[in-house]
């Protein structure tokens, strides 16, 4: 995959549409918003800026293509799901392309979203309910799983194409119709995906995407009394909000929040294979992931070599726009930007070391887009902001440990429970983290997941509630019901 840095366009950038129903549309009141290239400034493309008016019309939409779609045999919606998937495998570079060119990542290899959407493909035809018993011979007691309706969902920018099937893929595997919003900063992807699904068969309003900013379309789409389900991926501060606008009407939630997550290393740990890891971890989409291991707790016994080894690590980190074959990209925009570089000042005023990194990287080229330098903190304290808040940025803490109470102590004393990893060759305590760490994933000698298929996926504490990706995922978006049948002309 290469690219020029004048290579800019893409066929699959769909310009100024959104889509309701099998309508490519501007917004209603024809108001737009640009997408840029996070690496160089430029304008990629626009994208309808959304609101309430758009809210209401793909709502409407989407119920009246949920009867039909509902009553489609479950056979047939899994393989429609398989068709989206073999589509995007035809069109993967592109696909991979266009998620760098907006979020400005270098490229992951083969986008993920094929081998998601099969996987929920295969579930949507093994829904089912119980048989029960009843009180009578002459009942018959069973539950069936039915689909909500329209559903809604808000995902954020930082990887705009598995967010995108991970929220519609269950949903429309189960029955359901939805309609989506994706972040005003990386819109295209998803866009660009939804537009392959129409191509792969799924029927018009199925899939309904309606682009803008948070506070207007989103806050309408979760507002709405015509959604009988939200599921919200993003910050825990806009998931307040968007749950105390579900609540108002009674609207079922999933959250999937963001994350402290800490990485804890004790003396025994295989180094060599801990420090590459963990640095990829915290630079990979420029620590903009929602699992970054953002937080080391290091034993005080491997602490001064683990620092040294991690600092000479992070100082080699190739930093660049994406296409030029570097290791780590820039920040998505100007807000986040800012915001990073103020927690580096954060962090020096709380008094803690500075290790490497901290600013802006030197050059003509680090100029137009969004850079920082990957950062290293020793000598943080559990109470200081830099180790309790997320960043979302390539800033690591390192924390330091006397043994393992305090490394659980310190691990989950955060307001995050997202992910927890551990490093140790000694089982035993990796058996004992494993169940005394409170996260929704803990791994083992492995930073991001050391690749388990169909594992649930979400949070504990501020990090959410809900699972995706597991077996239960398509179950999580049906509502159950009890039929009991009493036959006519029973014997007295
Ligand atoms: P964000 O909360 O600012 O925005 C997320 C989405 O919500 C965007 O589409 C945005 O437009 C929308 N939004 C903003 N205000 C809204 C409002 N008032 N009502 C309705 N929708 C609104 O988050 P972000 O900065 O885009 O993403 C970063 C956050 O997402 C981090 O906290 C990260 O950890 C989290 N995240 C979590 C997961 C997960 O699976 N747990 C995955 C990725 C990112």
């Amino acid at each position: 995959m290469t690219i020029t840095s004048a290579d800019q366009t893409s066929p699959l950038i769909i310009d100024g549409a959104h889509l309701i129903g099998d309508q490519w549309v501007p917004a209603c009141d024809g108001q737009a918003i640009g997408v840029i290239n996070p690496a160089t400034g430029d304008v990629l493309g626009t994208v309808p800026r959304g609101a309430s008016a758009d809210a209401d019309l793909a709502v409407s939409t989407a119920q009246r293509a949920f009867p039909a779609w509902r009553d489609t045999d479950a056979t047939t919606r899994g393989a429609l799901l398989a068709r989206w998937a073999d589509l995007i495998d035809a069109n993967a570079t592109e696909i991979a392309r266009l998620e760098c060119l907006e979020v400005g990542h270098p490229s992951w290899g083969p986008p993920p979203m094929p081998r998601i959407l099969r996987f929920v493909a295969g579930q949507a035809d093994k829904v089912s309910g119980l048989s029960l018993p009843t009180m009578s011979p002459e009942v018959i007691g069973l539950t069936l799983r039915e689909p909500y309706g329209v559903v809604g969902a808000i995902i954020p920018w930082n990887a705009p194409g598995p967010m995108f099937v991970t929220d519609v893929g269950p949903a429309i595997a189960a029955g359901n119709t939805i309609v989506i919003k994706p972040a005003e900063d990386a819109p295209l992807t998803a866009l660009a995906l939804a537009k392959l699904a129409m191509e792969a068969g799924i029927p018009p309003g199925v899939i309904n995407v309606v682009t803008g900013y948070g506070a207007e379309a989103g806050a309408a789409i979760a507002a709405h009394p015509g959604v009988r389900r939200m599921s919200f991926t993003g910050s825990p501060a806009t998931g307040r909000s968007v749950m105390a606008a579900c609540a108002r009407n009674l609207t079922p939630l999933h959250l999937e929040l963001g994350g402290k997550s800490p990485q804890v290393v004790f003396a025994d740990a295989d180094l060599a294979a801990a420090i590459p890891a963990m640095v990829a971890s915290i630079t990979l989409n420029t620590g903009q992931i929602c699992a970054a291991g953002s937080r080391v707790v290091a034993d005080e016994r491997v602490h001064a070599e683990l620092v040294d080894r991690l600092a000479a690590r992070m100082q080699k980190v190739q930093v660049g726009p994406w296409h030029e074959h570097v290791q780590m990209g820039p920040l998505i925009n100007a807000r986040q930007h800012a915001r990073v570089l103020d927690y580096v000042r954060v962090g020096r005023e709380e008094g803690a070391d500075l290790v490497t990194g901290g600013g802006i990287p030197a050059g003509a080229r680090y100029e137009a887009g969004f850079f920082v330098e990957p950062t290293l903190f020793d000598r943080v304290e559990p109470g200081m902001r830099i180790a309790r808040e997320e960043i979302f940025g390539p800033v690591l803490s390192v924390l330091t440990v006397a043994d393992e109470d305090e490394a659980v102590a310190v691990a989950n004393g955060t307001d995050y429970g997202l992910v927890a990893s551990v490093w140790t060759r000694d089982v035993g305590r990796a058996v004992r983290m494993s169940r005394k760490l409170q996260a929704g994933q803990v791994h083992v000698n492995a930073a991001l997941g050391a690749g388990v298929i169909g594992g649930p996926f979400g949070g504990y504490k501020h990090s959410g509630f809900g699972r995706t990706m597991g077996a239960d995922s398509v179950l999580d978006y049906t509502q159950v019901k009890t039929v009991s049948l009493r036959g006519t002309g029973a014997s007295a």
